[in-house]
C-alpha cells in the first residue's frame, strides 16, 4: 500500500512546517527570554533547587504532554500556536528539572554549569555536529585536536609526544585507558577473548578509594571484577607506595600479570589525592602501565595554588580528565591522554574500511573515531573551545581555587560547631562531615545513620539545599562538593542551620524501632 498523493502533501507540508526557519527564529527568541528569567530566578534566596516529584507523578505528567498531539487528523497549528506551547514545554523542564546551578546546590561533582557553555553546546545540537572521520565533523575534530594538546600541556606531558581524545564521561575513558594497557600486556586478549590461553593470571592493582567504573572495566574487560587487588591506602585514604611495592613483588612471585596500577586524583570517597610521584617511580622501576583517574581533580593543574596535588601527573601512561566536572562544562565531555602517542591506537586496532579513505591515507591521523567506543560520536567540545577562547583558561584557574577555598570554609564552620564532626580535613572541595550531639551519640550506630539517611531526604525533598550521603567504614554521613564558585560562607551556615532545624524536628521520630542500618548492605 503507498500513500494517496493528498497524504504525502499533507505529510509533506507538516514535515515543513516543523523545518520552518522562522518558527526557529521565533522560538530562540522565546527561549532567550525563558532561559534568561530562569538563570535570574535561580540566583534568588528563596529558589528552590530540587523540585521534588514522586518519579510515578513525574512520568504521567510526562505522559499526558505526548497523548494531547495527534497531528494525523488536526488542521496545523498556526506558529503562534506552536509558539506557545513551546514555551509551556520550556517552561515545565525548567520547573521540573535539577537546579545545578543554583548555589545551594552542593551534592555530586556535577558542576553548575556555565551558561554560555550551555549555548556553545547547543550549535552541537541545533545543526547536529558529529563526528568519526575528519570529514563529517571537521571543525568538531579541529577543536578537539586543539583541546587535547592544550589541556594535556598544562598536564606536563611532552608537547608532539603525547595524544588525547574526548569521550563520553570518565567511565568511558577509564575503560578505554585500561583496554589500551590491557591490549599492550596480553595482546590475546583482543582476538580470542576468553578463549586466549595465558601463562600467568592478568591483573589490575588499583586503589581501594578507585572509582567503581574501574571494577566495571575490570569485568567488561574480561579481567575481572575479583581480579582487581586493592592498594591498602594511608590514614589519609591515599595509596601507600610501601604498601603497592610489596603488592608488585607479590604478584611477581605468584606469576601474575599487572595490566596497569590505578591511582586517583583524586579518589571520590573524600577528595584525597595519591601520591603520584612516589607511584610513578615504582611504576618505571618495575615497568608498569600507570593509569591515573583525575576525572574530578586533573584541572587544579591550572591552578597555582593547588597544582602541587596533581605533580606527577605527566608522568601517567594514561590519564582521565572530566571537563563536566571541574571546567564548567554541561556533561558529558572526558579527555583520555596517552603519555605516549603510539598508544592511542591500542584500545581499537580493528578497521572500518568503509570509513577509512585510502586516497587520503595521512586523513586517518584525524579520524579520532579509529580511537574511541562510539563510531558517532557526538561534538561534545565546542562548548569547552568556546568558553576557553571567550574567558582564557584563567577562568578554570578561578574556579578551583574558589570552590577549594570555600570548602576549607566549611571545614572551619564544622570545627568551630560543637554540634557538627568532619571527618576529615578537605584537599579540595569534597568535604564529609556528620551531625553530632549528645542525644544522637546515645543512640546505637545503625540509628545514627537512619537519622543521618532521614534527615538528608528530608532536607533534598524540602528543595532548600541539596546535599549527598555517603558511608565512610559503617558510618553514614553526609557529603558536599563545592561545585557552585558562586556557593559562599553564607550558604553554608544556613545549611548548618537548616540541618539543625530539620534535626530537632525529626528527633521525635527516634529511635526508630523497625529498620535495619541502611549501611549494612552498602
Ligand atoms: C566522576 C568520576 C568518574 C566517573 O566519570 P563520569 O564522567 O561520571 O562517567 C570516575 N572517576 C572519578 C574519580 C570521578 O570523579
Amino acid at each position: 500500500m503507498t500513500i494517496t498523493d493528498s497524504e504525502f502533501a499533507a505529510a509533506q507540508a507538516r514535515i515543513q512546517a516543523a523545518y520552518d526557519p522562522d518558527l526557529l527564529a521565533a522560538a530562540s527568541l522565546k527561549f532567550s527570554e525563558l532561559i534568561s528569567a530562569h538563570a535570574q530566578s535561580i540566583q534568588t534566596e528563596d529558589s528552590i533547587v530540587l523540585n521534588w516529584h514522586h518519579p510515578a507523578e513525574n512520568i504521567e505528567l510526562a505522559r499526558q504532554f505526548l497523548q494531547t498531539q495527534d497531528n494525523t487528523d488536526s488542521t496545523p497549528p498556526t506558529q503562534q500556536d506552536t509558539i506557545q506551547e513551546f514555551q509551556q514545554l520550556v517552561q515545565l523542564m525548567l520547573d521540573r528539572g535539577h537546579n545545578l546551578q543554583n548555589p545551594r546546590y552542593i551534592g555530586h561533582q556535577v558542576p553548575a554549569s556555565l551558561p554560555l557553555a550551555g549555548l556553545f553546546d547547543a550549535i552541537t545540537s541545533v545543526t547536529n555536529q558529529v563526528m568519526a572521520v575528519y570529514e563529517i565533523g571537521p571543525w568538531a575534530t579541529a577543536v578537539e585536536l586543539a583541546l587535547v594538546e592544550m589541556v594535556g600541556k598544562e598536564i606536563g606531558f611532552t608537547p608532539g609526544e603525547f595524544s588525547g581524545l574526548v569521550t563520553n564521561g570518565g567511565s568511558l575513558a577509564n575503560l578505554t585507558g585500561l583496554l589500551a594497557a590491557r591490549n599492550l600486556a596480553c595482546p590475546e586478549f583482543w582476538t580470542e577473548g576468553s578463549q586466549a590461553q595465558f601463562d600467568s593470571k592478568p591483573v589490575i592493582l588499583a586503589s581501594s578509594d578507585a572509582h567503581y567504573s574501574v571494577t566495571r572495566s575490570a569485568g567488561i574487560l574480561g579481567i575481572g571484577a575479583d581480579n582487581i587487588i586493592k592498594i591498602p591506602l594511608d590514614e589519609q585514604r591515599k595509596i601507600q607506595p610501601a604498601a603497592l611495592e610489596e603488592l608488585i613483588l607479590k604478584c611477581r612471585k605468584e606469576n601474575q600479570t599487572i595490566i596497569a596500577v590505578v591511582a586517583c586524583a583524586c579518589a571520590t570517597p573524600i577528595g584525597a589525592f595519591d601520591p603520584l610521584n612516589d607511584i610513578a617511580d615504582l611504576c618505571e622501576q618495575y615497568q608498569l602501565w600507570l593509569h591515573v583517574d583525575a576525572a574530578h581533580g586533573g584541572p587544579t593543574c591550572f591552578s597555582q595554588q593547588h597544582q602541587h596535588l596533581t605533580a606527577g601527573l605527566h608522568r601517567a601512561d594514561s590519564v582521565v580528565f572530566d571537563a563536566h566536572k571541574m571546567m564548567f562544562m554541561p556533561a558529558l565531555s572526558a579527555f583520555l591522554f596517552f603519555k605516549n602517542k603510539a598508544h592511542q591506537f591500542s584500545a581499537f586496532q580493528q578497521q572500518a574500511p568503509y570509513l577509512f579513505d585510502p586516497s587520503a591515507p595521512e586523513i586517518a591521523e584525524y579520524d579520532l573515531g579509529l580511537r574511541t567506543i562510539e563510531c558517532t560520536k557526538r561534538a561534545n567540545s565546542y562548548a569547552l573551545w568556546g568558553i576557553w577562547s571567550l574567558f582564557g583558561k584563567g577562568l578554570f584557574a578561578d574556579l578551583v581555587d574558589i570552590t577549594f577555598e570555600t570548602a576549607q570554609i566549611f571545614y572551619s564552620l564544622l570545627e568551630q560547631a560543637a554540634d557538627f564532626e568532619a571527618l576529615h580535613t578537605p584537599e579540595c572541595n569534597i568535604v564529609v562531615f556528620r551531625y553530632q550531639t549528645a542525644w544522637l551519640q546515645s543512640l546505637p550506630l545503625e540509628q545514627q545513620n537512619l537519622f543521618h539517611f532521614q534527615l538528608r531526604r528530608q532536607l533534598i525533598e524540602s528543595g532548600e539545599f541539596y546535599i549527598v550521603h555517603s558511608v565512610l567504614d559503617g558510618q553514614a554521613a553526609f557529603r558536599i562538593t563545592v561545585m557552585n564558585p558562586l556557593t559562599t560562607k553564607v550558604h553554608l551556615l544556613r545549611l548548618l542551620e537548616t540541618i539543625r532545624h530539620k534535626a530537632s524536628a525529626l528527633q521525635h521520630a527516634f529511635p526508630a524501632t523497625q529498620q535495619a542500618d541502611p549501611c549494612e548492605q552498602t
